[in-house]
């Protein structure tokens, strides 16, 4: 099906096309526009133009309208979750719960779109501020820029454009090449609850052309972006004053210490290894279980492991399918195959069935293989033996990344250590890393990237404070 940009609450004709193949079945299925320079320009203008409405727009419609869009999305659910399932190869039960998540994601955002606030300051405090009462104001930036990953692309949409338009500003939407129609989805939804012509629009095609575009246009106030660190660190670079959010990659980890309730922990570490085959910023990447428990630690995940169903994401069995593009399955057997060279051992896995690689669990990996250090983003997690906790927290801290990591223990002085040292956005006590639900704080450090989401924390990042003083 031939697909349209959305500008300005129009659909407009892209100046060329581009077929969109489906990941796991390598079928064309939508003609998508790629926008060139003058649509991303127009894209803003319409964006600009409707910034004014939006800042007029009271809070309590701001928030009915984000109700709206929660409660379209809930209605059209197992269309929303199929597409998911088609565009980005993601099993449908868990494109379902995507959906699910996305869904709370505006309703959290109708609700803190209600609760954009200020506070009142004491300026009598220093010597000559008295005689004034002065409080502080968050006002919309004006036109937000959201450039995604084709990883959730109607859940991590959600968390730019909810919160972006929660306070008020208005929004131009880059989705992945890879996963435009759950974007598409979004905007028909848009126009349809009637949000102000403008304050949403799409533009797909290459994220270099656009990205150019929207980070340099001065239009543009801010630039929420999630995706990998080699284009966020670019982004960076260009973008001068503009706000700049990054939530990037990672190679996340889970320390396992003694004494652990493996009945309880190893069904979650295969979850947070392979669910969607590992392409989740917050996936398991990396396992360092005592020596006390490794054994069978190692012999447990194997064996739930072997559970696992690959096939089609859109049947109800599946776990795992192929991953988004053959390039990317080649990419990781190779690092499979570099970890195994310098002495890493392929306990399952390594291989490709159909375009699907298959879950693979490595041990003995060396802390520099890329398997370890770089962000694998597929169905690979290395689980590799330590003398103590404090040796594992020194390898999970061993990563130019931090985003999530987690540590299953039953010590509260040990928990209460890994928290204070894990040098990450968010500790896990007693759970994986790919631990998220939608309104907490979310969030990197190092190359994992800055700012947070999570809506009352996004509306922060794309509001700007205002003081007033008011001299009696
Ligand atoms: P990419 O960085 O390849 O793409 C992300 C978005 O950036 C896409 O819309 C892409 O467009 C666009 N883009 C590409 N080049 C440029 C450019 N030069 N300027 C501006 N935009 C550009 O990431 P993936 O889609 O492959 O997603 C995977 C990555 O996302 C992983 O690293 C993962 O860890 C990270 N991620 C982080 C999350 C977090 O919250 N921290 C959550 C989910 C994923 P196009 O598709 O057209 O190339």
């Amino acid at each position: 099906m031939k697909r349209k940009l959305f500008i300005g609450g129009e659909w407009v004709e892209g100046s060329s096309y581009r077929e969109l193949y489906a990941p796991h079945s390598g079928e064309v299925i939508a003609q998508v526009p790629h926008a060139d320079r003058t649509a991303v320009e127009q894209a803003i203008a319409a964006a600009e133009a409707a910034a004014a409405t939006m800042r007029r727009l009271p809070a309590h419609q701001r928030a009915a309208l984000l109700a709206a869009i929660a409660e379209q999305i809930a209605a059209r659910s197992e269309e929303a979750a199929r597409l998911i399932a088609l565009e980005a190869g993601k099993p449908i039960r868990t494109a379902r719960a995507e959906v699910a998540r996305t869904i709370q994601t505006y309703r959290f955002a109708a609700e803190e779109a209600k609760r954009i606030g200020g506070e009142t300051l004491p300026l009598d405090a220093a010597p000559g501020g008295e005689g004034r009462v002065a409080y502080t104001v968050r006002e919309p930036l004006g036109v937000v820029a959201a450039i995604t990953p084709f990883n959730f692309p109607l859940n991590l949409v959600a968390h730019k454009v909810g919160p972006a338009l929660a306070a008020g500003n208005t929004v131009v939407l880059k989705p992945a090449s890879q996963t435009p129609l759950s974007a598409f989805l979004l905007a028909e939804i848009a126009a349809q609850v009637g949000l102000p012509a403008g304050a949403l629009n799409v533009v797909t095609g290459s994220g270099s052309v656009i990205g150019e575009v929207l980070v340099t246009d001065p239009r543009v106030k801010a630039i929420t972006f999630t995706g990998s660190p080699q284009v966020g660190i670019e982004i960076r670079h260009r973008a001068g004053l503009k706000r700049v959010t990054l939530e990037l990659g990672s190679n996340s980890a889970v320390i396992i210490d003694r004494d652990v309730n493996l009945a309880e922990v190893v069904p979650r570490c295969v979850f947070g290894a392979f669910s969607y085959s590992g392409q989740v910023c917050i996936s398991v990447q990396r396992i360092y279980a005592v020596s006390e428990i490794y054994e069978p630690f190692v012999e447990a995940f194997l064996a739930e492991t072997g559970k696992l169903r690959g096939g089609d994401p859109l049947a109800e069995e599946t776990d795992y399918a192929a991953m988004i593009h053959p390039q990317e399955t080649e990419r990781a057997l190779e690092w499979i195959r570099e970890a195994e060279q310098r002495g890493a051992r392929v306990l399952c896995g390594g291989a490709v069935e159909g375009r699907m690689l298959l879950p693979t669990v490595l041990t003995d990996v060396p802390a520099d293989a890329r398997v370890s250090c770089q962000e694998v983003f597929g169905p690979v997690v290395l689980i590799n033996k330590v003398d103590s906790v404090a040796e594992a927290i020194r390898q999970v801290n061993n990563s130019s990344y931090g985003l999530q990591a987690g540590i299953y223990t039953t010590q509260i002085a040990t928990a209460l250590d890994a928290a204070e040292q894990l040098h990450v956005g968010g500790v896990m006590i007693n759970d994986i890393p790919t631990f998220r639900v939608d309104h907490m704080p979310y969030g990197g450090v190092k190359q994992s990237g800055f700012g947070r989401e999570g809506l009352k924390y996004a509306i922060e990042e794309l509001s700007e404070l205002k003081l007033v003083v008011f001299k009696r």
